[in-house]
């Protein structure tokens, strides 16, 4: 549904979004309502108000939310996103996502997500570290190494995953190491877990590639984002053969249709003052709706929701579209782009290499014994990929799009383990 009209709410709700998606799935696999009733309701909702004194001395209010959407394979698990932008709808799709993201990949953890409304480009360091280690402190009851399992999200890292697991540990009086993953290496982090999300968006876009018959050498790709996840996928599909035409983040657009300098673009947000491809001149201004619509063939969201919509699917050159984001294209879109015949791997599914990695990192944590970056590699590859042709696989069986197979593999495994469970 578009909620345009509601002054102050975003376009489009991604609850919805996901909802419209999941009925699909549960239609063409007779789920009954009962049922899905469960698995559409989060098991939790924590709704939290966190106090911080600002560097000025002010005292500021932050409201920080947690929703735990199942539990039923494992463990919540989960990251934390710092934006204006978040809101509770948001974060619920976002936790729901997470449920199917790990059947998806096969993983034994069930689906959270956690938000808190602020700017972290404004605040220092210290307001960033009072109000993170807040949030934990108020979420110290629904933390736990075998409960529900934070990681990064939009705005945070491994900073912020060493405060949470330095503020939890003090709270426990014991080292959690398990609490949290996409920790720094030192602090028990894991070899490739950065990289994690946009190896796997690597890894499907090759799988689809070779479907669709493409060779990487003869393609072309347009990355929107050049965050972790954007400008790692851009690299790795670059080092695929794969010429990537065009780039963006907040301050734009940037197409070159001889090919951007990928690594040129990293060093040159890492040396900038703003953290962005702001003053970039390895391509020209386009954009970012522009950057959505340039010919290329394979077209890599990487920033957050609601970018590819019924207002311009219909323009996109694309005849892939791999989603690194959460959500990237709406529902009304997907009917548009199933015509068109664009194939689309959906985010439950192409950006599942950082889910798996975490996984990874926790089962290291609790091993305490760590693996070599090959053997994260390796292994984290073998996962996506054979979640990427399981999910193809139904999607020829069921004569659906990727999206809705995918939905369709996690429903399947959650609503099974559910009736097992037992119901009550
Ligand atoms: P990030 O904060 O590192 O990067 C976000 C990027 O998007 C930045 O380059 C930012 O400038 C850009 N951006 C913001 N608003 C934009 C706009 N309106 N137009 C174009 N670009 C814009 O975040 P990230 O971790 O890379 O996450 C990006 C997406 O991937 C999110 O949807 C997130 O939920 C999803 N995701 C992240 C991970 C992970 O491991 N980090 C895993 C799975 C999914």
């Amino acid at each position: 549904m578009n909620n345009s009209k509601m002054v102050g709410m975003p376009q489009y709700n991604p609850l919805e979004s996901m909802m419209s998606r999941f009925n699909q799935a549960a239609t063409i696999l007779g789920l009954d309502d009962q049922i899905s009733n469960v698995l559409k309701s989060p098991d939790k909702v924590v709704i939290v108000n966190i106090p911080v004194t600002m560097d000025d001395g002010s005292l500021q209010v932050f409201e920080g939310y947690r929703v735990v959407h199942s539990v039923h394979l494992g463990p919540s698990k989960g990251g934390i996103r710092y934006s204006m932008d978040v809101h509770l709808d948001e974060v619920k799709a976002l936790a729901a996502w997470m449920t199917w993201k790990c059947a998806i990949v096969n993983i034994p953890y069930g689906g959270a997500k956690g938000g808190i409304k602020c700017d972290p480009r404004t605040m220092s360091k210290g307001e960033l570290e009072r109000l993170t280690r807040g949030y934990t402190l108020a979420m110290k009851d629904v933390f736990g190494e075998d409960r529900d399992i934070p990681a990064p999200d939009m705005g945070t890292g491994q900073q912020e995953m060493a405060w949470i697991l330095d503020e939890y540990s003090k709270i426990r009086g014991q080292n959690s190491w398990g609490v949290v993953t996409g920790k720094p290496l030192v602090m028990g982090g894991s070899q490739g877990r950065v990289e994690a999300t946009g190896r796997g968006v690597m890894v499907s876009t090759r799988g689809a590639l070779a479907k669709l018959g493409i060779k990487p050498t003869d393609a072309t790709c347009v990355v929107q984002g050049f965050g972790n996840v954007g400008s790692i996928s851009a690299r790795l599909i670059s080092e695929l053969g794969v010429k990537i035409v065009g780039i963006s983040d907040i301050s734009g657009g940037y197409h070159n249709p001889s090919g951007i300098d990928v690594e040129a673009a990293i060093k040159f947000v890492a040396n900038s003052s703003t953290r962005s491809l702001e003053g970039f001149t390895g391509g020209s201004k386009v954009s970012n709706a522009e950057l959505l619509t340039l010919h290329c063939d394979v077209l890599v969201p990487a920033a957050m929701e609601d970018q590819i919509t019924a207002e311009n699917a219909a323009d996109i050159k694309a005849k892939l579209i791999v989603e690194g984001a959460n959500g990237p294209t709406t529902a009304d879109a997907d009917p548009i782009l199933h015509q068109k015949g664009t194939l689309v791997v959906p985010d439950i599914l192409a950006n599942a290499g950082g889910v798996t990695v975490s996984y990874f990192e926790w089962v290291q944590n609790r091993l305490g014994y760590y693996w070599t970056e090959e053997r994260v590699h390796r292994r984290a590859d073998r996962v996506m990929k054979m979640a990427f042709d399981n999910v193809y696989q139904t999607a020829e069986k069921y004569r659906v799009s990727m999206r809705i197979a995918a939905y369709i593999v996690a429903l399947d495994k959650v609503a099974s383990t559910l009736k097992l469970r037992g119901k009550f």
